[in-house]
């Protein structure tokens, strides 16, 4: 099987524009394998060749434009399209597809409680191919219409409203135009609490065996959704993109959470089966958050290609703790990321394989090497720096910033280079030498600081460190001899400081 290198990608999608899929499943077909059935409308912009991928236990038939291709022409995970001409086509592929146990596309588990059985996709960061054939890369957006048989009693969700239409079958209303990863179906026996907000159907969804876990938390699984909701919109002026909010606590889950747009999947041991603490809570409450922000950040403006992936974790990591913070009754949640989550940033950059928070986008040459970069810098560190830019620039026009970057890019792909410029676009501020500085760069900055009374300065200032940019602060602390503090920098990067002083002994406690 081969991995997607970028200059394929970017070959591909200057070659043709995707228009539509129209995808059926079939999960009536026994244990091991479902059936798939894609339609696909693309236009070729020129001349040329290309190829569409797809990880089939048995490839039945292919047609382009009416014309049968030999299916026995799959080359590992690629059908070769030949000799396109310019203009309309349509490819209709219909295969089987196997169900996986390893949380890579269409995973299947039975609940050894109950014996009830689940399916649900992961199609990050590129598995939709084991589910249909796709042209699969974030940049080549379309509309995806679903269809999906499913056994008697199941309910079927997906990235929009499902209808029932009897007979086990179910269609989902058609997507705006999203990435490939982020197409989701989830489907079985669920427990489900729905209810709406904001004209919106919201649904939260487990296995039956925890209905009852489940429906103890429902209230606070839902306000804390709600506040969120409510707080993104005072902050974005996109309204959120889709037209529904379901989010699946799904079995066997590898990740945290995936951002799928309407149908955020989640592990569920985050439906919790005994007493909690409060800080295990507020996680729940955090990762809520961070889905959320996807929705704006990663589904409604994605990533160009792979070496951007800290964007859009560094920016749902940093709107989920600022609005989890502002909306709920977690207000100290920015400690447990100093705590917790900074540390992990602070640990991963002094380690021989940190990166610089933006990868430059040639080390991040396939979607293998796009793996290695879910880390502590690409979370913690990037949000960490996010926050400082917040600081630095203020948040209103950071935020203008943002709604210029959702405005210009909306249903379409954007680079760290476009973020910057919308950036830009909003502060007076030189924000491109900021990101040169802060995320183009490895390690961290020591600053140590020396205190010394006035007598003694003349001595300290001339012990200062090598190598770095040394800086004196008189304290001046009333006293009739004062204070000077002198800080040492190793590194480049600019700082700006705030000093406090504190009596040692409490003289006066008053
Ligand atoms: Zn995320």
């Amino acid at each position: 099987m081969s991995v997607l290198m970028r200059d394929e990608a970017q070959t591909r999608a200057q070659l043709i524009d995707v228009h539509r899929y129209t995808v059926t499943l079939d999960l009536t077909t026994g244990d091991e394998t479902f059936e798939s059935r894609a339609a696909i409308h693309f236009t070729a912009l020129a001349a040329g060749d290309t190829f569409v991928e797809l990880k089939p236990a048995l490839l039945r038939s292919v047609t382009l434009d009416g014309q049968p291709l030999d299916p026995a022409a799959l080359d590992g995970n690629r059908l070769a399209l030949p000799g396109l001409a310019p203009g309309e086509h349509e490819l209709l592929v219909d295969a089987t597809m196997r169900y996986s146990r390893t949380g890579e596309g269409m995973h299947r588990f039975t609940d050894p409680s109950d014996g009830e059985t689940y399916v649900y996709s992961q199609m990050f960061l590129e598995d939709a191919q084991r589910v249909f054939a796709v042209f699969d890369q974030p940049d080549l957006k379309a509309v995806f219409e679903l269809g999906v048989t499913a056994p008697e009693g199941w309910t079927v969700l997906g990235n929009s409203v499902a209808t029932d239409e009897g007979d086990g079958r179910w269609s989902l209303a058609p997507t705006p135009p999203i990435s490939t990863y982020l197409v989701a179906v989830a489907a079985g026996p669920w427990h489900s609490v729905r209810t709406e907000h904001a004209g919106l159907p919201f649904g939260i969804h487990c296995r039956r065996s925890l209905a009852p876990h489940l429906d103890i938390d429902a209230d606070e699984i839902l306000a804390v959704t709600r506040a969120c909701y409510d707080r993104y919109h005072e902050k974005f002026e996109e309204p959120y993109p889709f037209d529904s909010y379901d989010q699946a606590f799904v079995p066997e889950f590898n990740a945290g959470a995936m951002e799928n747009p309407g149908l955020v999947t989640f592990r569920d041991e985050f439906v919790f089966r005994s007493a909690v603490t409060d800080t295990e809570r507020q996680t729940r409450a955090m990762v809520i958050a961070h889905e959320m922000a996807h929705m704006w950040f990663g589904d409604l403006v994605t990533l160009t290609w792979w070496d951007d992936i800290w964007l859009n974790e560094s920016f749902a990591e940093y709107m989920g703790y600022q609005t989890l913070t502002e909306a709920t009754r977690h207000t100290d949640t920015w400690v447990a990321f100093g705590i917790d989550r900074k540390s992990w940033g602070y640990d991963a950059d002094q380690r021989p394989s940190t990166h610089p928070v933006a990868p430059d986008p040639g080390s991040v040459p396939d979607t293998a090497a796009a793996m290695l970069n879910f880390d502590g810098i690409s979370y913690a560190k990037g949000a960490s720096a996010l926050r400082q830019l917040v600081a630095w620039l203020g948040e209103k026009d950071f935020l203008a910033g943002i709604n210029t970057h959702f405005t210009r890019h909306k249903f379409g792909n954007a680079t760290l280079a476009d973020f910057i410029d919308s950036l830009a676009a909003s502060t007076d501020r030189d924000v491109h030498r900021w990101a040169e500085q802060w995320l183009r760069t490895t390690g961290v900055d020591t600053l140590t600081p020396t205190v010394a009374n006035a007598r003694t300065t003349a001595a300290a200032n001339g012990s200062g460190g090598s190598g770095g940019t040394g800086g004196g602060t008189g304290l001046g602390n009333g006293s009739e001899t004062g204070w000077t503090l002198h800080v040492t920098q190793h590194g480049d990067r600019p700082h700006r400081i705030a000093v406090g002083a504190y009596d040692r002994d409490l003289v006066d406690p008053g």
